[in-house]
């Protein structure tokens, strides 16, 4: 599955063979997507809500992959569904925001496999913790697991948002540093939570290089047991993606390359520039940490802060750098300030 744009679709869950079968047939002539989704165990935060069909669904998976020729994908949360769906010659599974998050969970999933060769995807944990997002990915690693990847599907917004799950597209960024050879998908369906916002979420992902799309799909959104919010027809998905922008990674124009690498020695430059001055700044502090220590005075003085906040944001230009950045900026070299005053001062 290297190198192609995935595109992974079909229900939030499978809830008759009737509605997986028109969802599928229509998706397979309309899209024709890399893998037919359906959940057959729903993880649902409170229960008696919908929780799925369970194994039954499985026959109606192992139907499509033959006769239609997709291969499916669902989600697994322990050994047992592990245990089913191999046993059912399901092609893949994913694992889960929820299951992410335990690692004991994780690990007997793993253990499930009995080195059976299966395509897994790995979501990120509910919360922004890209420690267990990359300690799952590690534990399908070190058991010999070849076709790992990961599926990007926002955290769980602690503040009210017009989307379900917050992006935090840094977190996608750094696991891609950390595992270059692992593809990153989105799944912006968990995102957006509305179909409204699928656009754009998809558009992000293609410009931030992600490997492909996960995005629900139903024949009748309205009538969904699951996610009928963020669910689409087969038709608007064709729709979706043929308004997307696909992008490359690379382009081998010449006057690109040329104009591209002298901008970057540029930044290179002011990036070391910056590092310096941030050393110097640092030792100031190291200085003023020391003189009240010695007149003992509080390492926090408002005032003082709050000139520094006022002065800077009045100084910067706000058509060339946001003022919220800004201020992001400043309370980290704050923070940072106080730590090695503290550091000075004796304390943790
Ligand atoms: C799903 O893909 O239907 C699902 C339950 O997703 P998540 O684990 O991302 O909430
Ligand atoms: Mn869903």
């Amino acid at each position: 599955m290297k190198d192609k744009f995935l595109i992974i679709s079909g229900p939030c869950s499978a809830e008759s063979e009737e509605q997986v079968f028109r969802t599928a047939e229509e998706l397979k002539a309309l899209v024709n997507p890399d893998f037919f989704r359906a959940g057959i165990w729903k993880p649902r935060t409170r229960p008696g809500s919908f929780e799925g069909v369970g194994q039954l669904g499985l026959q109606w998976m192992t139907r499509i992959q033959k006769e239609l020729g997709m291969p499916a994908i669902v989600e697994v949360g322990c050994a047992l569904h592990v245990k089913k769906i191999l046993k059912h010659n399901i092609n893949a599974f994913w694992i889960g925001a929820r299951t992410v998050a335990n690692p004991f969970s994780v690990q007997e999933i793993v253990d499930a496999l009995e080195n059976r060769e299966i395509t897994v995807f790995v979501k990120n944990p509910v919360h922004p913790d890209i420690e267990l997002w990359t300690g799952a990915i590690e534990r399908f690693l070190a058991a010999g697991v070849k076709n790992v990847a990961a599926i990007h599907r926002g955290f769980y917004p602690y503040e009210k948002t017009h989307l379900r799950n917050i992006p935090r597209w840094e977190i996608p960024i750094e696991l891609a540093r950390r595992f270059p050879d692992i593809r990153i998908i989105c799944d912006p369906s968990h995102i957006a939570g509305k179909a409204e916002f699928l656009h754009e979420i998809s558009q992000k992902a293609i410009n931030l290089n992600m490997a492909g799309l996960m995005i629900e799909s139903h024949f009748n959104p309205s009538q969904a047991l699951s996610d009928k919010d963020q669910q689409i027809t087969p038709n608007d998905l064709k729709i979706l993606i043929s308004n997307l922008d696909l992008r490359n990674p690379v382009n081998d124009d010449s006057d690109f390359k040329t104009k591209l690498y002298e901008l970057r020695e540029k930044i290179d430059v002011i990036d070391y520039q910056l590092i310096d001055m941030l050393e110097h700044r640092f030792k100031l502090v190291d200085e003023i940490g020391g003189l009240k220590k010695e007149h003992n005075v509080t390492i926090l003085q408002l005032e003082r802060w709050k000139t520094i906040v006022e002065s800077r944001l009045n100084y910067a230009n706000k058509d060339k750098i946001s003022r919220e950045f800004l201020l992001r900026i400043l309370q980290m070299i704050h923070k940072e300030s106080i730590q090695r005053q503290n550091d000075i001062f004796g304390l943790d």
